[in-house]
């Protein structure tokens, strides 16, 4: 970990989220002084975990809505830096998602970074966004010069009716960058993760990242997976990076945070060799053309199929090892840690 400055005060959103709570405990390990909002202050569940490892009372958790106009101001009071990672994800299971996801996203963010632009005494503002606000499809990468994503590329393909959780980060990125653009007292960094896997700080079984863990080894994907390919990164260096993007002095930029491309296959198979095959886990690939005849039945649609099945991707990590000081997990100790604490937690049942 860096040298902290344990002077500063972080405000970091949506605390009782999966990311959230891991740069939240990395925080305050280190000794540094948290606020830190959740929709719900009176749910025990959502903020036990939170209450237990803050040993010293350097914590303090205050009641916001991404929706609810100046809702962080009292939050963000006497704070340096602001974290903000509170927004919808979820990428199946909406109505509208206009008014589940794009709205909150993009509302949340003005809400809450132009309300530091009235607090005198934040620094930086840092912003989780996403891979996804780099690309929409996987297909994307056949538009880049080297086939290779880089920081440089935006998501220029996704909209409410195709990917509408891509463009809901593409649309609050864009919106984060406008902001911070119209003053002069705070900079902007922002973290774009691929999927962020690794084990979790509570028993929380809705975050989608441990809702697809605990699919892997419930049988949900017992018939087979089709072959597409997702950056994956570990939690702790998602929550890292965030954490040395407030510290380090030269931070500046949008960041790809991804440790390896695998395929649902890739991480079916470290999960099959280290815990023995014990799990209904896949074994076959779906071969596109069926996937894609099956797709709707299973909450795809059939444009996401034939953009994404099969196209393999590649990220340039680079500038976040240079500029955010990373190093990165390997993956395969990830996906055996986050599997073990599904276990450990009860989660399959
Ligand atoms: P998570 O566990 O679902 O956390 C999302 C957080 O956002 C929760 O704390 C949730 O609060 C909060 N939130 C949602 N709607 C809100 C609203 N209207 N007002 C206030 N808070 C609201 O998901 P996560 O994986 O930790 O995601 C954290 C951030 O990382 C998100 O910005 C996500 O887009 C980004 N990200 C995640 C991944 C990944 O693979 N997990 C990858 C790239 C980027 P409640 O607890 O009240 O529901």
């Amino acid at each position: 970990m860096l040298n902290f400055d344990k002077t500063k005060k972080v405000l970091v959103t949506g605390g009782s989220g999966y990311l959230a709570s891991w740069i939240i405990k990395m925080l305050l390990d280190e000794g540094v002084n948290v606020n830190t909002t959740v929709r719900d202050s009176l749910n025990i569940e959502k903020t036990a975990h939170l209450k237990a490892f803050d040993k010293n009372r350097q914590l303090r958790i205050f009641k916001a809505d991404l929706l609810d106009s100046g809702s962080y101001k009292e939050a963000m009071e006497g704070c340096d830096f602001v974290v903000h990672t509170a927004s919808p994800f979820f990428i199946s299971g909406f109505k509208d998602p206009e008014k589940e996801l794009i709205k909150p996203a993009k509302q949340g963010t003005q809400n809450v970074l132009n309300t530091a632009k009235q607090m005198p005494d934040i620094k930086r503002v840092v912003l989780t966004s996403s891979v996804v606000a780099i690309y929409g499809d996987t297909i994307d990468i056949q538009k880049t010069s080297n086939n290779i994503f880089t920081e440089n590329e935006w998501n220029e393909t996704s909209s409410v009716n195709h990917n509408p959780y891509s463009f809901s980060k593409t649309v609050a990125e864009k919106e984060a960058w406008k902001i911070a653009k119209s003053q002069n007292q705070w900079d902007l960094v922002v973290i774009n993760p691929g999927w962020i896997l690794g084990p979790s700080l509570s028993k929380r079984k809705d975050s989608f990242s441990i809702k697809t863990m605990i699919e892997f080894g419930n049988g949900t994907y017992r018939t087979g997976v089709p072959k597409i390919f997702v950056g994956v990164v570990d939690v702790r260096d998602v929550a890292k990076a965030h954490i040395n993007a407030c510290f380090l002095p030269e931070a500046k930029g949008r960041h790809i945070i991804v440790s390896k491309t695998m395929s649902f296959m890739d991480i079916a198979d470290i999960i099959r060799k280290h815990f023995k095959n014990k799990y209904p886990l896949p074994s076959i690939i779906v071969p596109k053309p069926i996937f894609w005849l099956i797709a709707p039945f299973l909450g795809f649609t059939r444009k996401y199929v034939t953009k994404n099945v099969g196209q393999e991707i590649y990220y340039d990590n680079s500038y976040s090892i240079d500029n955010l000081k990373l190093n990165y997990r390997h993956v395969e100790e990830t996906i055996i840690e986050h599997f073990q604490q599904i276990l450990d937690d009860g989660l399959l049942t």
